[in-house]
């Protein structure tokens, strides 16, 4: 059977592509609808006016100090239960560093050693197919806030109202082996997270961003070496990013060139 590239259209699972065996690990943000911040009290609500929702904490003000959200981590132990995890009786945060004006800090609170959520595994139907895809971990960490670059002309604009938002960023093994596949996890998945009412999934909003991992190899072979198209944030562009990405690697090794590991965009 032979297989075309049409971006609009899923690559069944069972195919190999010209040759070819495709590698897919997904990491979720998803925004936990707690109605303050992860370490301070300004609210989270989404489209107010540029940095009226950010507080001393949040602006990383000499003194201030992060103090914890209970309701996140009750959604992030709520999560790990919906799916089979461990839930981490002692988790850790950890100091990220981070070099962009929106994390005013200098570094992101995040979770490294010691996540509230370890392991788990998401089910799902992939037409008659029940499949499953192991998480390594959920973590949580704060979001930052937004970098403006189109609004001033040769300026860029910082809005910290984001900068602090909960996040619990659940992250795969590299388990799924089609574009169809990935979507239909990240269908589940926020099917979960909405259903559950940890997260309110509006993803025009970013409350759930994918960054999908892809790489491929010959069957049998070891993985190869993996791209991370970052911040899809629908269900149409995720199909055509992976599709492209896919295409766009076997195009790559087939004219003898190597893959280099890098973190891309996808411009619809
Ligand atoms: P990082 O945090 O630097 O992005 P990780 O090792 O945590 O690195 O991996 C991130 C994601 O990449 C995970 O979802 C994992 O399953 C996926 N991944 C790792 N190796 C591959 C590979 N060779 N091909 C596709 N996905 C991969
Ligand atoms: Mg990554």
């Amino acid at each position: 059977m032979s297989t075309t590239f049409q971006d609009d259209k899923p690559v069944t699972s069972s195919l190999l592509i010209m040759g070819y065996e495709v590698v897919i690990g997904f990491e979720t943000h998803a925004q936990l609808s707690t109605r303050s911040k992860i370490f301070s009290r300004a609210p989270t609500a989404f489209g107010a006016e540029p940095n009226t929702q950010a507080c001393a904490v949040d602006l990383a003000l000499p003194g201030t100090l992060p103090v914890m959200n209970k309701g996140a981590v009750e959604r992030a132990i709520e999560f790990g239960l919906a799916v089979g995890s461990h839930i981490a009786e002692r988790s850790v945060f950890a100091r990220k560093n981070y070099f962009y004006p929106d994390l005013p800090k200098g570094y992101q609170i995040s979770q490294f050693e010691i996540p509230v959520v370890q392991g788990g595994a998401v089910a799902f139907y992939l037409g008659d197919e029940k499949k499953s895809v192991r998480l390594v971990r959920a973590h949580l960490e704060e979001d930052a806030g937004k970098s403006l670059h189109e609004d001033f002309i040769g300026q860029t604009g910082i809005d910290l109202n984001r900068a602090g938002t909960p996040l619990l960023e659940i992250v795969t093994e590299p388990d799924m082996r089609s574009s169809a596949e990935a979507v239909a996890y990240a269908k589940e998945l926020h099917k979960i997270v909405t259903w559950i009412g940890i997260c309110d999934g509006n993803m025009q909003e970013g409350s759930f961003r994918c960054d999908a991992n892809v790489s491929v190899r010959k069957p049998g072979a070891a993985f190869g070496t993996r791209r991370e198209i970052k911040n899809l944030n629908s269900f149409k562009f995720m199909q055509q990013a992976i599709d492209f990405e896919i295409r766009w690697q076997i195009e790559e090794l087939e004219d003898g060139r190597a893959i280099q590991q890098a973190t891309v965009l996808f411009n619809p």
